[in-house]
């Protein structure tokens, strides 16, 4: 096979150096997937025959970090970017699921790329040599399928993060998994548990935000479920409710894929309706209602994401949309404000691309009244944000200084007038005007 892909000069470099010296070297795993794909690699990564120390005699480079020597990798900054020069190498045996108790250098790159996850990453090159394919990855490419390197029991079981790259590439890439692959993958789902939550939930983000997480998400939830059990009652809940047309959980893999690409959005989708069975009622006509799911929802959001180890900042996100999925004010100025003092001017559109997202995997009930409203939210948001008016304290055209400058010496009494000030500017009832605050605070005061 001698297909030829484009690789950097940098790149181009290293490897050509590598050979002059006498040793062989390819650009490897996802670089050359990518190209072959025609989209831009994110990294190159280069193997090499040559041990660590003759990389480093090879290259006679400056900028060298050394860290990764023991396990056969060389980093070089070069031109302002990092390159992974690893040598050819097998893994041991595996403890814990995870980490091979030790890795041994091997001469060649058949071995090197035998280590490897999935065959569509078992690919080198370079420009000799063309496209180096020991396990049929240009062909899985080809036909959009996602398969392990040998045998697939035993590569999840060296390392069950594995089992959550398979998945990831298959939902961000639009691959199907093929058959055998996908067994193992359900028959050892379990084996995640051995891997640490930090590796699990960055694996899981790309996973949401890949074109086809509905097919990953609808067909493997009880690999999901092996990190986020509380998914599980929603699988098969019928809603009973003409507003839908699928279970709890068929709906949410939908409002996952009617979401835009964004973490924060796909995360909210995924936990929106999660706290449904729960919170199920049925009344006299037959009818399913689900009244404190959006509360309960957000509870458990919080709660998920905490043990996944996700940071602050995503975690009060999320169960904050998750919380005013459900909330449909009349479209209102004043109903708009009220939300952007919760949500805050960036966070309030994503609340609106959830719900458009959520109208979007329901019945069609009513849809063109629901996607109306939405846009009409829309629309006087933007608005607001040219109105002068304020939702927030530091939105109002007064401030504490002005207040004590009236007399006002108590504290608590100070935040008090600015906050019953804010509330009028919110509900319209007062403009966010200096003179007609100044006003309004004077009787507050003397009220
Ligand atoms: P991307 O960088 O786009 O996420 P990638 O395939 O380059 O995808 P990396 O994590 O950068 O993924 O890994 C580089 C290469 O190392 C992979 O292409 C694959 O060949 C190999 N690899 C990575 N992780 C594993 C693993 N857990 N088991 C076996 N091989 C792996
Ligand atoms: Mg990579």
């Amino acid at each position: 096979m001698c297909e030829h892909i484009d690789i950097p000069v940098n790149v181009k470099y290293i490897i050509d150096k590598l050979s002059r010296a006498g040793y062989s070297a390819y650009a490897v795993g996802g670089c050359v997937r990518d190209s072959i794909m025609g989209k831009v690699p994110s990294d190159w990564d280069i193997c090499t025959s040559s041990l660590p120390q003759q990389t480093l005699e090879a290259l006679q480079m400056e900028n060298i970090i050394e860290n990764g020597m023991k396990h056969g990798t060389v980093t070089v900054r070069y031109n302002n970017e990092n390159y992974e020069i690893t040598t050819f190498r097998s893994d041991g045996v595996y403890d814990d699921n995870r980490h091979p108790r030790s890795v041994s250098f091997v001469g060649s790159v058949r071995e090197d790329l035998a280590r490897r996850d999935l065959t569509i990453n078992a690919l080198a090159y370079n420009d000799t040599e063309g496209i180096v394919d020991y396990f049929g990855g240009a062909e899985d490419i080809r036909n959009g399928i996602i398969r392990c390197v040998g045998d697939p029991d035993e590569r999840y079981n060296e390392d069950g993060l594995r089992i959550m790259r398979t998945l990831r590439f298959a939902s961000v890439l639009g691959f199907t998994i093929d058959s055998g692959t996908a067994e193992a993958v359900h028959r050892n789902a379990h084996l995640l548990k051995n891997i640490s939550a930090e590796r699990i939930a960055s694996e899981f983000n790309k996973l949401l935000m890949g074109k086809n997480a509905e097919y990953v998400l609808s067909e493997y939830s009880d690999v999901i479920a092996v990190f986020i059990p509380e998914l599980l009652p929603m699988v098969g809940f019928e809603q009973r409710n003409p507003h839908h047309i699928y279970d709890v959980w068929m709906h949410t893999v939908k409002v996952i894929s009617f979401s835009p690409e964004s973490r924060l959005l796909r995360l909210a989708a995924f936990f929106h309706d999660i706290g449904k069975p729960q919170t199920f009622t049925v009344s006299d006509d037959g009818t399913g209602h689900f009244h404190g799911h959006p509360e309960l929802g957000a509870r458990i959001a919080f709660d998920v994401l905490k043990r996944l180890k996700y940071d602050n900042h995503t975690i009060n996100t999320v169960s904050l949309l998750v919380r005013l999925h459900d909330k449909r004010p009349p479209a209102e100025p004043k109903c708009i404000r009220r939300f952007l003092g919760e949500l805050g001017e960036e966070l309030f559109p994503c609340l609106l691309d959830l719900k458009r997202a959520d109208i979007l995997a329901q019945s069609g009930f009513f849809r063109k009244e629901k996607l109306e409203y939405v846009e009409r939210m829309r629309e006087l948001y933007k608005q607001e944000l040219n109105s002068g008016s304020a939702y927030n304290l530091k939105m109002l055209k007064i401030n504490g200084r002005d207040i004590i400058a009236m007399g006002a010496k108590d504290g608590k009494r100070i935040g008090e007038i600015l906050n019953r000030l804010l509330e009028l500017v919110v509900d319209g009832k007062l403009e966010n005007d200096r003179e007609a605050l100044l006003q309004a605070a004077v009787s507050e005061l003397n009220a």
